[in-house]
């Protein structure tokens, strides 16, 4: 199997093949064609799978790149994934000329906003920082379509529970939904059940 066959942008898999990938990881094989179809996909995955590339191609490859609006949102547990998901994000979609965002806590708020007001196709960041975006109306909602909850276990034990639930109610109802979590905890259960629409699920 290869990032070929997967019906992937040129310029996508340009992004892939300079970053150093040359074979899909098994969840690769499995996740990336579902979630570039708009399916919601749930991945129960350890890191260290290649779990980032999987959903960051997925995003990559559906987003409309004529339109500098955010249409895709990822929620990660800690400012550090949030960071380093932004930098995979950046240099697999170079080529196609991505513009994203990592909107964590601990930086200036005035920055995140001039940031968003000039433009992102992409917001990657944790859960407070990006409801502080969304309640403020510096990020606008009405044009994602793509939403990510990445080691949804972990956000869930940190205590992130209520922001996850007030994003999804700022999200339009109809968003994708891509879940990738190493558990799969009651109340990770119950964010699928609630938010989901009839999931692939996927167990690497
Ligand atoms: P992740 O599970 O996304 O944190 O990825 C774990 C590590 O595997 C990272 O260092 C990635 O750069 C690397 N990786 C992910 N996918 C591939 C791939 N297809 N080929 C080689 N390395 C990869």
């Amino acid at each position: 199997d290869s990032f070929d066959a997967m019906g992937l942008q040129e310029n996508l898999l340009r992004g892939i093949y300079a970053y150093g990938f040359e074979k899909p990881s098994a969840i690769q094989q499995r996740g990336i064609v579902p979630f570039t179809k708009g399916l919601d996909v749930i991945q129960q995955a350890q890191s260290g799978t290649g779990k980032t590339a999987t959903f960051c191609s997925g995003i990559l490859q559906q987003l409309d790149y004529a339109q500098v609006q955010c249409q895709a949102l990822v929620l990660a547990p800690t400012r550090e994934l949030a960071q380093q998901i932004d930098k995979v994000m950046k240099a697999l979609g170079d080529y196609q000329g991505v513009k994203v965002h990592a909107c964590v806590g601990g930086t200036s708020v005035r920055e995140d906003q001039r940031i968003l007001q000039a433009g992102v196709h992409v917001v990657v960041g944790t859960p407070g920082r990006v409801f502080d975006m969304l309640r403020r109306q510096s990020l606008r909602a009405d044009n994602i379509r793509m939403f990510v909850l990445d080691e949804a276990d972990e956000m869930l034990s940190r205590g992130f529970k209520d922001q996850i639930y007030d994003i999804f109610q700022l999200l339009p109802a109809k968003v994708q939904v891509g879940v990738f979590s190493a558990t799969m905890p009651p109340e990770a259960l119950e964010i699928t059940r609630k938010f989901m629409n009839k999931p692939v699920r996927i167990l690497v």
